[in-house]
């Protein structure tokens, strides 16, 4: 024997309730993705984006400049090296002469 369809009611209902268990997965997706990044950040964090290895961190005139420990690779922050090419105290060169070899 064949159901009755739903009522309006009941189809409200079932909608509200798949509205309700949506917006859980919803949230839950996003926990995920927060945990996923931060799960990433700690796992990159001063590591050289080319090989993985630890960063040095070495002071240049009042800028942090990160050297990886293995491959030798130099990775400025944003605006770090917009500071270094347009310092008119000569800061590329002395910036060439301590990464450079
Ligand atoms: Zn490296």
């Amino acid at each position: 024997m064949a159901e009755k369809p739903l009522s309006k009611e009941e189809e409200y209902f079932a909608r509200q309730e798949f509205e309700r268990k949506k917006k859980t997965d919803e949230d839950q997706q996003q926990k995920l993705a927060a945990a996923e990044r931060e799960r990433l950040r700690e796992l990159h964090h001063m590591r050289c984006p080319k090989c993985g290895m630890h960063l040095i961190e070495i002071d240049f005139r009042n800028i942090k400049i990160d050297r990886c420990s293995h491959c030798d690779g130099v990775w400025l922050d944003a605006g770090e090296l917009d500071h270094i090419l347009t310092d008119k105290s000569g800061s590329f060169l002395s910036f060439l002469n301590v990464f450079k070899g």
